[in-house]
């Protein structure tokens, strides 16, 4: 069996079954990152020691009875989970050398379920970017052709889970970071609801924004990872005090008919003729299954862009402050004075895009500008969350696609920042709305390269959009190919 193809639900059984132990599988994925990493880059630290060392207490652990479906299996972790005594790096020069003293929330809950952590994965400075060439490690490249970007922010995420070389990734979404990667390497990636999964401990890049979730071959394995990621957290304000179901029960539970809603205005002029044609497809497939789709219109659509760019920025700008060279990350060599100290240590630990965020951010946040930008986009985000609730007294879901086109070429894009902003036309709407949005695999273009759909659900509703996205892949096998 090659094990580079198995789901997690697959290794879990075999765990458990004993025809494979923690160790060998953990040494299986070790080897595979050693050959493919040099060309893809998905991982900026691999932990050999600690993963095969977290296997061994794996194996105990199974031979005793006591395993979780996630005790022993491989996973790779966007590196901005701050993981106790394992460098965190935010793929930025700012935290090149930082060792985090706490563990996150998302990776405790996860170790204690037994994973195995094989090291962090590579994604833009600061989840900054939408192609991973921000990263102050190098970009990473795509499995299904090497000369084209995974998307971003969690790319290294997506292309390791793509390759092979985990069974499951961890990724973070801030404006599209896990469903955007996830649909140009043919994985599933889910965004839960804001507040779903604990923020602890994950380096903040907009707090109202950012949200974890797994990326994942399958449905069924994203299920399994929500479940063992999410609930309330004491250690995190914003985390939402309602009970986690059993997603893997919801995946086939009172499966009703659905109502889908297509929204008009995410097929409109910009999307690429293969992508609007492989989601058409997957809507009559819904159809197939039973679902009754009814177009629909999201009218502030347009606005989403230009409001995330506001707010996104600004409480990065804030966010980013701390690193001023005093208690951690990069200081300067030889400061004048602490000024000097600051100016120098900052611009010399941020790259090009975290300095142009940080600058927009300061600015729309300055007095005098603050009502203008800041406080006008924080009322249209309203609205677009208005558009969404007013949506779904209609429907269950929206469908659109995740991405107006496939993956494009390593240094297409980078010198032209709204070209790439636009790159999450499609999915940072759901941030902004607060929203869970599940990206699937729904066909290839005509150079072989991933298209995915997008299904947005309401708040909490990450089992409906579960619900749906299994029948779908039950129905078609786009999640089951892999890259050569
Ligand atoms: N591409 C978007 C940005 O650059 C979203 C990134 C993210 O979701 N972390 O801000």
């Amino acid at each position: 069996m090659d094990l580079s193809q198995i789901s997690l639900e697959q290794a879990a059984n075999l765990l458990r079954q004993r025809s494979l132990s923690a160790v060998e599988l953990t040494r299986f994925f070790l080897e595979r990152i050693a050959i493919a990493n040099p060309t893809l880059n998905a991982f900026i630290t691999v932990d050999e020691e600690g993963a095969l060392a977290a296997a061994r207490r794996a194996d105990e652990r199974l031979a005793r009875g006591e395993a979780t479906p996630l005790t022993g299996i491989p996973l790779a972790v966007k590196d901005l989970f701050c993981t106790k005594g394992l460098r965190t790096t935010c793929a930025s020069r700012m935290l090149q050398a930082f060792c985090p003293p706490y563990e996150s929330t998302v990776t405790r809950r996860l170790k204690e379920a037994g994973a195995v952590v094989l090291g962090k994965t590579n994604m833009d400075e600061f989840a900054m970017g939408s192609s991973n060439e921000t990263s102050f490690f190098g970009p990473v490249r795509n499995p299904w052709d090497t000369t084209r970007t995974p998307g971003g922010s969690s790319g290294g995420s997506a292309a390791a889970v793509a390759a092979g070389l985990c069974l499951a990734a961890i990724g973070t979404d801030t404006g599209g970071s896990i469903r955007q990667p996830a649909a140009m390497t043919g994985i599933t990636g889910l965004k839960p609801t804001y507040g779903r999964v604990s923020r602890y401990g994950m380096i903040a890049f907009a707090s109202s924004l950012d949200q974890a979730g797994p990326m994942t071959h399958s449905i069924a394995d994203a299920a399994l990872l929500l479940h063992a990621m999410a609930g309330h957290d004491p250690l995190d304000s914003t985390s939402i005090d309602s009970p986690v179901p059993d997603y893997r029960d919801e995946l086939t539970a009172n499966l009703k008919p659905l109502r889908i809603g297509i929204p008009a205005e995410y097929f409109a002029e910009g999307l690429s003729d293969s992508v609007r044609k492989a989601v058409e497809q997957a809507i009559v497939t819904f159809q197939e299954l039973g679902a009754t789709c009814l177009p629909l219109s999201l009218p502030c659509t347009p606005y989403a862009i230009p409001t995330y760019y506001v707010i996104a920025p600004a409480e990065a700008s804030s966010n980013l402050a701390r690193y001023d060279g005093v208690r951690f990350g990069h200081r300067c060599d030889n400061p004048q004075d602490l000024r000097d100290m600051y100016a120098r240590s900052r611009s010399e630990g941020f790259g090009a895009e975290v300095k142009r965020r940080i600058m927009l951010g300061t600015y729309v946040l300055s007095s005098g500008y603050y009502d203008a930008y800041y406080r006008k986009a924080q009322k249209v985000r309203r609205l677009i969350a208005d558009d969404f609730q007013a949506a779904f007294t209609q429907v269950d879901l929206l469908l659109t696609p995740t991405a107006p086109e496939t993956a494009f070429r390593i240094g297409e894009k980078d010198q032209d920042p709204v070209r790439m902003y636009l790159s999450d036309i499609f999915t940072i709407n759901v941030n902004l709305a607060g929203l869970p949005g599940l990206s699937l695999p729904c066909g290839f273009d005509e150079h072989n390269l991933p298209i995915g759909l997008q299904l947005i659900g309401r708040p909490l509703q990450e089992g409906t959009l579960l619900a749906a996205g299994h029948a779908f892949q039950q129905a078609t096998d786009w999640h089951l190919r892999r890259p050569s």
